[in-house]
Order: C-alpha cells, then structure tokens, then sequence
C-alpha cells in the first residue's frame, strides 16, 4: 500500500517528562525530527538533554509521554518498548569508546555482523574513505589523534545505515582548530548518507552551525524550537537572546508605543504602561564619534575600547534625555579605537534589538 512518506516524521517525541528520585529532569518535552534533518538539543549544563537523548536511544525507559519512529510507536508510558538494539539509531557519545584490541577496520565492521565478510569491507572502507581515513584501516585505536578516533566512532556509528544518529557532545574533548573541521566532515558525511541526527551540545555556535533546527532547553523544558535564523533573530523569550551571547539590558516603561531608553526611543507593541527590558546585542549599537561642543538629544561617552582582533569593543556610558543613565557593551567591525571620555551617539540596530515585558 502507498504510503505517504512526505508528511511522516522520521521521530515524534510527545509530552516527555523525566524523574530521578522523584526529582523532575525533563518536563513536557515535544519535538519532531524529519527525516535527514539535524536537529540540535541545546541548553546549559544539566537542563536535560543528555536524559532525552538516552530515552530516544533505549536507554532510558519512558516515564511519561511517548516515542514514534517513522510513525511507529517505539515507546509510551507503561507500554513494552522497542529494544535499544532493534532502533534504527546509531550513537556517538562523547565518551563512545574505540575498541582498543580490534583495528580501525574491525571497529567499524563491528556493527555490521549480519552481513557477508565482503559486503562488510566494502562498507567499512566506503565510510572510511568518506572520512578521511582510509589510510589508517590497519591501524590501532591507540596510535591515532582524538579527532582521527572521533572519526572511526562516527564511522563505526554510521556503518549500519541508522535512519536516525545521536550525537552528544560528539566534538568537546577536541581543541578548537580539530573540532571545526571535525564538524565540517561529520555535517558533510551526514548530509551526504541522508541520515536524520539529534546532537546534543552547550555551545551555541556549534548548534547554530550544524544544525536545522535546534531545540533550546532550560531546566529540562523546551524553550523555543526553530531555525537557527528563528532562535536568533525572531527570539520568543530573554532566555533566547542570552544565550546566543552577551546582551545589554535596558528597562522603561511604553508610552504612545514607544519605550523611551538612554539610547533614544524603541517602539514596541507592549501595551502603554507596560514595564519592559530592551535587550540589545553589543553588535547592534552603532556607535559615532561627536564633537564635544554638538549639543546631542542622546549622548553617551567612552569608559573604554579594546581591539579584540575583528572587533573592537567598547564600555560606554549612555545619558538618556530624562536622566537615566546606563552602561553599554559595543561592538564594533574593524578597528575603532576612541579614546576615553570621547563623546559618541550611539543609535540602535532595530534588528539587534528585543523588548520583552518585565516579569512582576
Ligand atoms: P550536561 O550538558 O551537563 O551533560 P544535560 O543537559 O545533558 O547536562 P542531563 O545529564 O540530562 O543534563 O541531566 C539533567 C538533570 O538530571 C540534572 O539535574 C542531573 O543532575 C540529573 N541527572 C542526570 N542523570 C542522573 C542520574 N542517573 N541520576 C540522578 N540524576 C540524574
């Protein structure tokens, strides 16, 4: 019978929730994955992630909610589920150790067991070749690099055709130079084998990098779930706008539609009366120097600058026309270097700028 394949997901995570020891680890969480997109999990330190990945691995059980593969129930709540070894999912965890008495070869071939000799060869040295590696196929796990290991535990991960992969924290234990081009091949094997992968990572630049959309959590709830372009510049939440980087807060409260900063005005859509913060990233002000004697709606002044390579940043403090006053992180392209107490406008980068209502 026809199927129809373009509207099923490759997985459906429904209403997970997780406990240890009564303790609650992962609440309410739902996403999809299609099938061969790369969808990310990313949060702070102990907001869940890894738990979800182990549930959707098998090796977790379910607590709460339920598990669909390829429209398939694959666990739910005090039902039997399907066991870690009969998903198709490979797994590459940080911690997924090489075999060390078997060669790279044989540590890929390792999961292909139920294929003929040949067959398994071929295979092996198909995803070694992918990967760069082909010229290690005799070696030991022990002579090789972390990131050349790396590579054999993805290869030994994808040899099986997984419909679906799971990654956590696949590249950290990799200096910085190693993990972008590590990345760069494992995004590449991935997209070229079709394979579905949730990778689980800390580091907003490696999500916004890898992934298709990502799952941004924070204390085991699921925060907003997007495109990386939706997650950094359509932001639902403050959370959102800290976490992908360093961000100035300004507080007022709306009159007319507008919010009146130390910056100049911001409109919004917050109701009038409203308390609001103004998040502005460092890199959405725009700072120009002024002549001291100008008279200036606005004007704010230099506490400090510093070249940081590509950028320059600047401390500044900022004299709103009714009396506030506020200290300002910029960021600059290039050098720009003024000097201390040098009188600037700053103006906004309406695209760099989110107003969000203040909690009471
Ligand atoms: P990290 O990035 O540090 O690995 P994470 O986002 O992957 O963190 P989890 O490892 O899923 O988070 O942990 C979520 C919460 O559950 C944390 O508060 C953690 O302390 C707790 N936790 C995780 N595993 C266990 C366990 N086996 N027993 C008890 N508590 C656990």
């Amino acid at each position: 019978t026809p199927v129809d394949t373009a509207a099923r997901k490759l997985l459906e995570v429904r209403g997970l929730c997780h406990y240890y020891d009564g303790q609650s680890a992962v609440s309410d969480v739902s996403f999809d994955i299609e099938p061969g997109e790369v969808v990310c999990l990313l949060g702070p330190s102990g907001c869940g992630k890894t738990t979800l990945l182990r549930i959707v691995a098998g090796l977790e059980a379910v607590q709460q909610g339920e598990l669909h593969f390829n429209g398939e129930l694959l666990a739910a709540t005090d039902r039997a589920h399907v066991p870690p070894e009969r998903r198709s999912v490979g797994l590459a965890f940080q911690e997924s150790a090489l075999f060390p008495h078997l060669s790279v070869l044989d540590n890929v071939t390792f999961g292909l067991q139920q294929m003929g000799a040949r067959q398994r060869n071929e295979r092996a040295r198909e995803l070694l070749e992918q990967l760069g590696m082909t010229h290690y196929a005799e070696s030991f796990p022990h002579t090789l690099s972390g990131g050349q290991q790396q590579r054999i535990a993805l290869a030994r991960a994808l040899a099986p055709s997984p419909q679906l992969m799971l990654l956590d924290e696949p590249f950290s234990s990799l200096d910085a130079r190693l993990r972008d081009r590590i990345r760069d091949d494992t995004l590449h094997v991935l997209k070229k084998v079709g394979a579905g992968a949730l990778l689980v990572t800390h580091d907003p630049e490696e999500a916004m990098f890898m992934a298709d959309r990502i799952v941004l959590m924070r204390e085991g709830r699921v925060v907003q779930v997007g495109t990386p372009q939706q997650l950094y510049c359509e932001p639902t939440d403050p959370f959102v706008v800290t976490f992908f980087g360093e961000v100035n807060c300004l507080e007022g409260v709306v009159s007319n539609g507008y919010v009146h900063t130390s910056v100049g005005p911001v409109a919004t859509d917050q109701p009038d009366g409203s308390r609001v913060q103004v998040l502005v990233r460092p890199e959405g002000l725009r700072v120009v120097e002024i002549a001291s004697t100008q008279p200036h709606e606005h004007h704010s002044h230099v506490l400090m600058a510093r070249l940081l390579g590509r950028t320059s940043l600047l401390h500044l403090c900022a004299h709103g026309t009714e009396g506030q006053e506020a200290h300002l992180h910029a960021r600059m392209p290039g050098v720009f270097l003024p000097e201390e107490g040098q009188p600037v406008q700053v103006s906004l980068d309406p695209s760099q700028v989110f107003v969000f209502p203040v909690a009471t």
